[in-house]
Parts: C-alpha cells; structure tokens; sequence
C-alpha cells in the first residue's frame, strides 16, 4: 500500500491529503505537524485576538472528518530531518517514518528584521496558534502599549485586534507610505488620513527601527515605550528542511507547476514551495497548489494555474480592495469624501483595465477583477 507523508497541517497539507484520499483510498496518507491543533484558518488568528471564534468558524475541518476520510493525523510531531534516498523522515524525539512519496508543506515564519533586540522576550510574532496563546498570555497579564513593526495588510488587521483588547498602538512602517503594495499615492493618502482618527492608534511611516530594547522600540528620532513589540514585517519560506536534505531551493522549495521538487517522488506546495520563481504567501494560492500536488502525488496530471490575486482588507470601519497594477499610463479616479467611496482604475497603452483600487462601496470588485484577469 502506497503511503504519503505529508510535512505540515496547513490548508495545503489538508487539500493534498483530501485530493490523495479521493483518487487513492486505499493508500495511506499521514500529516506530521510540529502544531498541536488539527488544521484551522491561519488568517482567522490575528481577528480571534479580539474576539473568541466558535470551532466551526476556527477550525476547517471537524474533529471527526480526519478518521472519515481515512487521513492521519499526526499532531506535535516535528520533522527534522528528510532522508530523499532512503526514504525516511526523522522526528524531533528521535523517532522515524518511512514514505513512498513525501509532501513538504512547511509554510512559512515571520520575517525578523536584523535588527539588536528582535530576539528578546518582549517580541513576538503571530503566525502559529500557539503564537496567539502566548499573545493572549501577554494581554491576561495586563500588556496594554503595543508597537507593531509593519504597517502591511496583517499589521493593520493586528493592530485594529490589539485596539478592541483596549492596547495603546503603534505602527511604524519603514516605508514612506501605507500599504505599498496595495494602494497607489492617492488612495493610501486618504486612508491614512482616516486611520489618523482612530483613538489610541499612532502611525509612524518611512522610519527605520535601530533596535528594540526592553522597554520600547529605537528609531532615529527616539525612543517609543512599548511593553510588547509584535512583528509583522513579511513572511519568510521554510526552506530549511528541504534544503538540508540537497532539495533545490531559492527564496522557496523550487517547484514546476505539478509541485514536483528536484528529488524523486518528493513535492512541495504552499508559502514554501516556489514556482517559476514566486513565492505567493496566500490563502488561495496554498489551497490550489495543495489540491494540485495531491492530484500529482496520486497518479494524475494536474497543474498548478496561478490566478490574480487581489486583496482586500476590512479594518477601522474601511473596506478596501486592490487588484493588478498601478503603473499604467491612465488612470481615472471617483471619490465622494462624503461617503468615502473612491474608485480608481488603471488602464494600459490599449485602455485594457490593468488594475484598480476600491474603498468603501466594492459591490464592483468581482467585475472588475474579472475584467483585469481576462486582459492579462
Ligand atoms: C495572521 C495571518 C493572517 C493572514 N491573512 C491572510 C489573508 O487575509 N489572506 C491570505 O491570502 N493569506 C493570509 N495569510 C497567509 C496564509 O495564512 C498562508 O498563505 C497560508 O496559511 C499558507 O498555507 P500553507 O499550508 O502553505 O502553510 P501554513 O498554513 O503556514 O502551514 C504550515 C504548517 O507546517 C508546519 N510545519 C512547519 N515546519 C514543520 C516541521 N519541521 N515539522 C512539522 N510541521 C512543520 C507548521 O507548524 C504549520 O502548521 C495570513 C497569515 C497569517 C499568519
């Protein structure tokens, strides 16, 4: 009987193994995670520091929906070590498994910036589950002045969190204005403007923390007090496993688009994994590299099809969404100060829709995503 071992039990893990299952039931499939909680959304964490999520909403699948479907669930089990040729996996407590076919599915960890002090016992990140328990440890403890280092979309989402938990919050933000990636000049000067309201939020923008101390973070221009610094500056690929065992890495777990790594009979998918050179640290991404992988690993020909990715955020009473690219040569732009509605598009040389931004009103967001996919 064929089995698979599968590294992690995140949305990529679990739709590898539901696709395996599927095609293969008679085969074995086994999910070794380092966390001790069976699989849940990893974007629910930062909105369950504000407020408890009933099960059904955390977790994706039941407790009973693993025996259903025949898939084990190996939970506190961190792998160490992978052994390509031989075909084995070693674990944090010594012991070891063999595989047929393997699934590195390891995610990816919190970008640290370089910085003295990052490492000390007043910083942590939130990417894990057991992340947010030691957050919670922290705001039972009575931690009420937060800096969050990073002003992206989950710097925000933590921040606004923090806030309802009654915190005093910073945000310093390295570049010069909000969101980078997803907003252009225009909409991140209106949305600033707006978070510039909200009480007990302070946002820093285009400074440089130097270092974090005990009692706060160093920038240029001083020091700001903070009882806990939380990271949220990026994601990183876990490589580390792959890469020790001669598997070819880059910024990810080099993969083509059947999520096949450089060693036989061994694949990866999810923020690890990187396919024609991008590693895409999204939800929907995960899942579909993970069903692709899974169709692969039992014996189909799937390919992973990368889609366009927009984003969209839902913090302090703001609704945004962005999609495409901002450096086009037209761009026309609505916005009711009003209402706060605002509409911006970008239109290539030929007046294609290339890109565009909405705030407030987005009933239009799914159109227009349409129309920006079928011109790309
Ligand atoms: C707070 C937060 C909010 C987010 N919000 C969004 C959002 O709004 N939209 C969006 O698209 N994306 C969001 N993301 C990103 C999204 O969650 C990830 O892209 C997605 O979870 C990746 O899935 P994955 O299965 O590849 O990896 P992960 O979900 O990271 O799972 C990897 C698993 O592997 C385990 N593992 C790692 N190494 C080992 C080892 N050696 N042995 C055993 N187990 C191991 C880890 O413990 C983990 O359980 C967010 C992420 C975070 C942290």
């Amino acid at each position: 009987m064929m089995k698979t071992a599968i590294i992690g039990s995140g949305v990529a893990a679990l739709e590898a193994a539901i696709q395996i299952k599927a095609l293969k039931p008679e085969s074995e499939v086994v999910m070794y995670s380092r966390e001790k909680v069976r699989p849940y959304r990893r974007p629910a964490l930062s909105g369950m520091i504000a407020e408890p999520m009933n099960e059904a909403q955390f977790y994706i699948k039941p407790e009973t929906f693993y025996q259903d479907k025949g898939i084990r669930l190996e939970l506190d089990h961190t792998v160490t070590v992978i052994q390509p040729s031989e075909k084995f996996l070693t674990f944090a407590d010594g012991t070891a498994a063999a595989f047929d076919k393997l699934l590195i599915a390891t995610g990816s960890r919190c970008f640290l910036p370089p910085v003295p002090g990052i490492e000390g016992e007043n910083v942590l990140s939130l990417r894990e589950f057991a992340d947010f328990e030691r957050i919670e440890k922290r705001l039972e403890a009575g931690v009420r002045k937060i800096v969050v280092i990073g002003g992206g979309l989950l710097g925000l989402e933590l921040a606004e969190s923090l806030l309802e938990r009654g915190c005093e919050v910073v945000v310093t933000e390295g570049c010069p204005a909000l969101l980078p990636r997803n907003l252009d000049a225009e909409a991140a000067a209106i949305v600033e403007k707006k978070l510039a309201e909200v009480p007990n939020l302070t946002l820093r923008f285009g400074v440089k923390v130097q270092a974090v101390e005990p009692d706060g973070v160093v920038l240029e221009s001083g020091k700001i007090p903070a009882e806990l610094v939380m990271v949220s500056a990026g994601a990183r690929a876990n490589t580390a496993l792959a890469a020790a065992a001669g598997i070819r890495c880059n910024r990810g777990i080099a993969v083509d688009d059947r999520m096949r790594t450089s060693a036989p009979d061994i694949f990866a998918a999810g923020d690890c994994a990187e396919v024609d050179g991008v590693c895409y640290g999204l939800f929907n991404a995960a899942k579909m590299m993970g069903q692709a992988a899974g169709r692969n690993i039992a014996g189909e020909e799937a390919c992973f099809r990368p889609e366009s990715y927009p984003a969209r955020l839902a913090v302090f009473g703001l609704k945004l969404f962005s999609a495409g690219c901002f450096d086009t040569p037209q761009a026309e732009t609505s916005y009711d100060p009003e209402t706060g509605n605002f509409r911006k598009l970008f239109r290539d040389d030929s007046g294609r829709l290339a890109g565009c931004i909405l705030m407030g009103d987005l009933r239009e967001s799914l159109k227009l995503q349409a129309e920006i996919d079928s011109s790309r």
